[in-house]
């Protein structure tokens, strides 16, 4: 898609800022409204070089503010939403499930809402992908993988939340004709990840010495996604995929989450010259409701769109621990 004009939700959170810079190397003819509200999780700063290119623009604003969705919209004329902005942290949907509410559902709502009054109304053309997580279909046992057909059966307020706005944007395809696609992807890792996440966590606490809080037995299973691949995988969807249809975007990167932080745990002892950081793991009490297992299979992407990972885990995961070593502390001051 040619000379495209992007509103871009979530552009200064960790996926959001990777897919800004995706854009910008891989998508020349493309212009970018970001639109982040700024909670704890965004943060200008990763995307402040793009917006010196001249091709992103910035506003700060809620996506739950449906009159400021809309005079983005009449101000921007886009020709896609990439919709990322959410609360996104489950143990923050347990302890203060409301943020969830507004910002996943109800901000997904009024997103809806400007794009149907500008594209539908306005006899546009426009699409309308929206980014969602394989958390809304459950847990799995020890076998079998996730599919665009999995029944949704979310546990948490987060993955319930992510469930209900994947909900009103297939309604509004089916009600409006609403050119729209979900996209629902595994858990992602990589540069920019507010660091209360397993990763970013468990590198700094190798680094600093101190404990590794892992969930229960450590033996909860998550498939890993590198945020680049992740990127290719939605800007794929959003140009060639099929109106109303959603893909499931994973790379069979199946870690328990013990093997996970053991890997870190060489991987760090390895960049500081140390040992003995496995000694630091620490079994914390379980997250209620903790999936055990989640899996995608991403079948439907790779034959239908021809979407592949470009980036082998081993390669990506070292250049991760690399990459917070060294912005743990200009970015976060931590
Ligand atoms: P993040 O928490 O790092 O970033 C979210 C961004 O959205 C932040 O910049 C925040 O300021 C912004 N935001 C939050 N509420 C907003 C609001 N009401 N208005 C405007 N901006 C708002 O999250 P992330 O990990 O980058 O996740 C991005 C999307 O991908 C989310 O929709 C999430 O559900 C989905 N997802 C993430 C993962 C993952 O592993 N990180 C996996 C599956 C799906």
């Amino acid at each position: 898609m040619s000379k495209s004009r992007i509103i871009l939700t979530g552009g200064a959170g960790f996926i959001g800022a990777n897919l800004v810079h995706y854009l910008i190397d891989h998508a020349p003819d493309v212009t970018v409204a970001v639109v982040d509200k700024l909670t704890y999780a965004g943060n200008r700063s990763y995307i402040e070089d793009a917006i010196a290119t001249g091709r992103v623009s910035f506003f700060e604003d809620d996506i739950a503010d449906v009159g400021a969705m809309q005079r983005i919209f009449s101000e921007f004329d886009p020709t896609g939403v990439l919709h990322l902005a959410a609360e996104s942290h489950v143990d923050r949907s347990i302890t203060g499930p409301a943020a969830f509410i507004e910002s996943n559902i109800v901000g997904t709502f009024s997103l809806l809402e400007a794009a149907r009054k500008h594209w539908v109304d306005g006899g546009r053309a426009g699409r309308f992908l929206h980014v969602s997580t394989d958390e809304v279909y459950g847990s799995l046992g020890a076998t079998g993988a996730f599919t665009e057909d999995t029944p949704y059966d979310p546990s948490s307020p987060y993955s319930a939340s992510k469930a209900s706005s994947d909900h009103l944007v297939r309604a509004y395809h089916r009600t409006y004709d609403l050119d729209v696609v979900i996209t629902n992807c595994s858990n992602n890792f990589g540069p920019y990840q507010f660091p209360e996440k397993l990763i970013p966590v468990i590198i700094r606490n190798i680094r600093d010495q101190r404990p590794l809080p892992v969930y229960g037995d450590g033996m909860n299973v998550r498939d890993w996604l590198y945020v680049e691949d992740h990127c290719a995988a939605i800007w794929t969807a959003f140009q060639d995929g099929t109106a109303g249809r959603s893909y499931n975007i994973g790379t069979e990167n199946e870690f328990e989450n013990i093997r996970l932080v053991e890997l870190l745990c060489d991987l760090v002892d390895a960049e500081l010259g140390r040992t003995g950081a496995r000694d630091l793991i620490t079994f914390v009490t379980d997250r209620p409701g903790h999936d055990r297992r989640y899996a995608i299979d991403p079948t439907r992407i790779r034959e239908e769109l021809g979407w592949a990972p470009q980036h082998s885990f081993e390669d990506a995961i070292a250049h991760t621990v690399q990459w917070y070593l060294k912005n743990f502390e200009p970015i976060w001051g931590v």
